[in-house]
């Protein structure tokens, strides 16, 4: 018998859950590597899996490779299995995980190599050059200018706020003579330098758990739970320092960038170290010097969002994973993964510590801590002295509302402007109302495409659907009676802003929403007024909530607390709850202490009441309690089947099918399939069947029985369906 040629099994990208076999008639494969192979009639890139000894068909029957794109594995071996491992627990196709992890140049084909970039170097000029007197003209070029003197070189990496004309204004800067751009071979990386008596003393606490993370070598899940201000970024920044001593590597996973610019500028501004910053603003060619750095050990920092959890690292130490409770760490389309969750399986998997941080865990992360699998660090109080704010419950029952503000609460914001405090108004709605009403005969104005009201946006004058993005004009006349009493019903932050200008009319007032941040440039400026304190009166939806720190600001005015005291997602109440103490973090940061108000119908709802006395934790206590009683996770495991379709009946037939056709286990209960919440949505029908296990594992040794079946259904073919592993939103 002759020997039979070398085989390559490849992870193609598309719907296939397993990889293909292909012979291989020139070169060595190696699994990391990519492969350039046909496909049906197209070539597509995938990467080697494996060199299997025989093939699962005969050789003969097998298409050759038609390119290796490297000539060294690009994914190393733990990689390689890391990846492997993230599509078997979310049961996604192994093809489509392992391109949700490249770059795009990379998923492309294109080489493994550094794009040359372009930096900006300040020269002697720049130097000397004053930044105030630019200040006046040009802002904009004053600020650059300024980050320039202070950094030296910036690239694309320093910049990972969406939009913003930072090229335009460095080329400005450099038509003046004060700056010089340099091509270079080097990847995007933005240089730290560790300024002289920049690290505050840490307070006792901080010691601790810095010391703590320090002494920690192997695996060891770690939750920094402090409360906002208590200087956790400071602890991460000392602990990644002992990191870097030992020259190795620190992975830092935050869930925005954009709305965090600063956060790079702080981590630069205190290490001595090369960091690569992946942000979703980046170009291809950036992203893929950043990967490449991080990959060959050349940036010693790597910090970005989810997606991050997958960069390749050449000799990790240490990861930190930032606001670990907030859900944009989870992705919610494709792919549907927890960037949490994985960065912890990464770390057991390399053997290192991995710090949780945050203000307000996830229950499921506390749960943890609880069992003693996660070890707990403690940050009580603020950093620097701050106190914490107090509480107020403003309870509105039976009282005059103006546009949803009653008078108690003007009084605490007017009594706090005159003060001289700043003041942060907080509403999770953005619009001006989110419905639009006829007086004359009830007609709400609707999307056809979704199963939802439509907003009202006064400024634009539009009817906007939130769920499918569909927009229109205002009618000037009900479509049903021809009147054109039609009148705006509830609450959005326009609306708000309006009232609150009526009210405040010689106060000066920002609002910082998505609407109020759509031009290039608009965010940064609007949180560069509120940290100056120009802005008096700030007004925003949880945008203004996240991470920023707003010293002047001494009460917090939450608009609407009941939005989520009675949604149908038994989430919700964690979430208002994280959000509540997110945004009463702003208050009160610096000496003076702050005060939070919240209008409530339900000044007695338990929720409520748990979180103003008992502060977070106890109210997590409770929430875990109400968690068991109702078998919810963490105390089980869920998946949801969703399948959605045009045609209405397709959906429910798939899943009634897919139920069917599930394995008899005691351990896992099916329920549904039932419509979705919101059942239409963009014109499609949507059902979902859950599936409630005791455990995790034995969740996944149901699923492993059970979804290539669901694949192989032909009724599958007729639906758009998805598998969510620990769903975070049930709609
Ligand atoms: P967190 O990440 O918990 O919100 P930060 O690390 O951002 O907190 O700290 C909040 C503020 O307190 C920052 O301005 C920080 O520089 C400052 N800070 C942190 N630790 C100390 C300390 N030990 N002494 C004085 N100021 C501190
Ligand atoms: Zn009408
Ligand atoms: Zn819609």
């Amino acid at each position: 018998m002759s020997e039979s040629p070398p085989i390559a099994r490849v992870a193609v990208p598309g719907p296939l859950r397993g990889a293909l076999d292909y012979r291989v008639d020139e070169g060595e494969p190696l699994p990391g590597m990519r492969a350039r192979v046909p496909l049906g009639r197209r070539q597509v890139v995938g990467v080697v899996v494996e060199v299997p000894v025989r093939a699962g068909v005969a050789p003969g029957r097998l298409r050759p490779v038609t390119e290796w794109p490297d000539e060294a594995p690009l994914l190393d071996e733990e990689l390689l299995g890391f990846l492997q491992w993230a599509a078997d627990y979310y049961h996604y196709p192994i093809g489509e995980a392992l391109a949700a992890a490249l770059p795009v140049r990379l998923r492309q084909g294109a080489r493994a190599a550094y794009t040359r970039e372009t930096c900006w170097r300040i020269t002697d000029a720049g130097r000397e050059a004053s930044a105030q007197s630019l200040q006046a003209r040009a802002p904009r070029q004053a600020a650059l200018l300024e980050r320039l003197q202070a950094a030296e070189t910036l690239t694309a990496a320093h910049f990972p706020e969406r939009g913003g004309d930072w090229r335009g204004g460095l080329g400005r800067l450099a038509d003046k003579g004060l700056a010089v751009t340099e091509t270079v071979d080097t990847p995007a990386l933005v240089v730290g330098r560790a300024r002289e008596g920049a690290e505050p003393v840490p307070n006792t606490d901080q010691q601790e758990a810095i010391d703590a993370l320090r002494a920690a070598r192997g695996f060891q899940a770690v939750v920094l739970e402090g409360v906002t201000g208590s200087g956790k970024t400071e602890v991460y920044l000392q602990a990644i320092e002992a990191v870097l001593a030992r020259g190795l590597q620190a992975l830092v996973i935050v869930p925005e960038i954009g709305l965090t610019p600063q956060l790079v500028d702080r981590f630069a501004g205190r290490l001595d170290a090369r960091i690569a910053v992946l942000h979703s603003a980046l170009a291809d060619g950036e992203r893929l010097d950043g990967w490449l750095a991080a990959r060959e050990g050349r940036a010693d920092v790597v910090i970005g969002t989810r997606s991050a959890v997958f960069t390749p690292l050449a000799r990790p130490g240490l990861i930190v994973v930032d606001e670990e409770h907030d859900a944009s760490l989870k992705q919610q389309e494709g792919f549907r993964y927890s960037a949490r969750d994985l960065a912890v399986v990464r770390a057991r998997r390399l053997d290192l510590p991995v710090v949780l941080g945050s203000a307000t865990p996830s229950l499921e992360t506390l749960h943890n801590a609880r069992r003693g699998r996660y070890s707990l660090l403690h940050l009580p109080a603020r950093a620097g002295g701050a106190t914490m704010p107090a509480f107020r419950l403003l309870d509105v029952r039976g009282r005059p509302m103006r546009d949803g503000l009653s008078e108690p609460l003007l009084e605490r914001v007017r009594s706090h402007l005159d003060a001289g405090g700043q003041v942060l108004v907080f509403l999770n709605r953005r619009g001006f109302a989110p419905v639009l009403l006829c007086h004359e005969c009830g007609w709400l104005a609707g999307c056809e495409r979704c199963d939802a009201r439509l907003t009202y946006h006064r400024h634009r004058s539009r009817l906007h659907c939130h769920h499918c993005d569909h927009e229109r004009p205002v009618p000037r006349q009900c479509p049903e009676c021809g009147s054109v009493d039609l009148r705006p019903v509830g609450q959005g932050t326009e609306r708000l802003e309006a009232a609150i200008g009526e009210a405040f009319p010689d106060t000066s007032m920002i609002r910082i929403d998505r609407d109020s941040t759509r031009r290039k440039g608009a965010f940064q400026r609007q949180m560069a007024a509120a940290q100056s304190g120009e802005a008096r009166l700030l007004l925003g939806t949880q945008m203004l909530a996240k991470g920023h720190h707003l010293p002047d600001v001494t009460l917090v005015a939450v608009v609407d607390a009941d939005q989520g005291l009675f949604s149908a997602d038994f989430r919700a109440p964690e979430r208002l709850a994280q959000l509540i103490i997110q945004v009463a973090g702003r208050a009160g940061r610096a000496e003076r202490p702050g005060e939070v108000a919240i209008q409530t119908h339900q000044p007695e709802h338990p929720l409520l009441q748990m979180l103003i006395h008992g502060g977070y934790r106890a109210f997590a206590e409770e929430a875990l309690r109400e968690r068991e009683a109702a078998d919810l996770p963490p105390f089980s495991a869920l998946a949801l089947l969703r399948a959605e379709a045009v045609d209405a009946a397709a959906p429910r037939a798939f899943l009634e099918e897919a139920r069917q056709a599930a394995p008899e286990e005691a351990t896992v209960t099916l329920l549904g399939p039932v419509p979705a919440p919101m059942e239409r949505r963009a014109g499609r029908y949507r059902a979902q069947l859950l599936l409630q296990a005791s455990t995790r594992a034995a969740l996944q040794h149901h699923l492993s029985r059970w979804m290539p079946t669901v694949a192989a259904l032909k009724s599958a073919r007729r639906v758009r369906w998805a598998l969510d592993v620990d769903p975070l939103e049930m709609l």
